[in-house]
């Protein structure tokens, strides 16, 4: 019953392929301003900024860097305290052990490597201590290269709703959502989908009623 209740609202809204323009169409104009909401003026602070919001709310990392960037303002800085001083400048983001830790080793290879600047290069970016898939993905993707798509909790419920992908591993979400969405796409997509849920779609709420993709969502709870 519930199986062919699923392929029905499937059938309704048609295939993944023909829908994913009008869904990315739809959201672009509802937000135009969608983007992430880390403050950082170099790639240097975006990637600090993008490794310190594990875990924790962009808002809180606005609040932390706004005095840690004025204090370290090139990878040499991070290095020249002690580690315990940079564990309590960024003790408010959470993790900071791990993160003071990851910073230094990152600011290290950036030195020793690329003459204190942050590469460009995706893999390079994916040989930094504490970089993960998703880091390297966010600060390739706001440098203009994105190099696949961000895979947050919010994007991994949304893909699934509007039945884009049936996986639950990220990864493989990914995967399904490259093949989906078109390259030039691939930075903003992502971002899309996060004001979407956190604006519209709530993981235990969704306001379908309020939707603008609504016809296009095999998950709608309207009739
Ligand atoms: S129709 Fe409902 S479930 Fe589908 S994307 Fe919109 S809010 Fe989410």
């Amino acid at each position: 019953m519930a199986r062919s209740y699923v392929a029905e609202a499937r059938k309704r809204v048609g295939p993944k392929r023909a829908r994913i323009r009008p869904i990315i169409e739809r959201l672009a104009a509802e937000y135009p301003d969608a983007g992430i909401a880390l403050r950082f003026a170099s790639p240097l602070e975006l990637l600090v900024s993008v490794m310190l919001s594990a875990q924790t709310t962009d808002v809180n990392v606005n609040r932390v860097t706004e005095a840690l960037f004025r204090k370290y303002r090139r990878p040499e800085d991070y290095l020249a305290v002690q580690p315990e001083e940079l564990e309590r400048d960024i003790h408010a983001t959470g993790f900071y052990r791990q993160k003071a830790k990851a910073l230094r080793g990152t600011m290290r290879i950036l030195i020793e490597d690329y003459g204190g600047e942050v590469p460009t290069d995706f893999a390079a970016l994916l040989r930094l201590p504490g970089v993960a898939r998703k880091t390297a993905n966010v600060v390739a993707a706001e440098r203009g290269h994105p190099e696949g798509i961000v895979v947050d909790t919010h994007v991994r419920r949304l893909s699934q709703r509007l039945g884009l992908t049936r996986e639950e591993d990220p990864v493989k979400i990914e995967r399904d959502l490259m093949k989906l969405v078109p390259h030039k796409d691939w930075g903003r997509f992502p971002q899309l989908l996060i004001w979407h849920g956190r604006r519209v779609c709530d993981a235990r709420w969704p306001r379908c009623e309020a939707c603008v993709i609504s016809d296009l969502c095999p998950s709608s709870r309207l009739p």
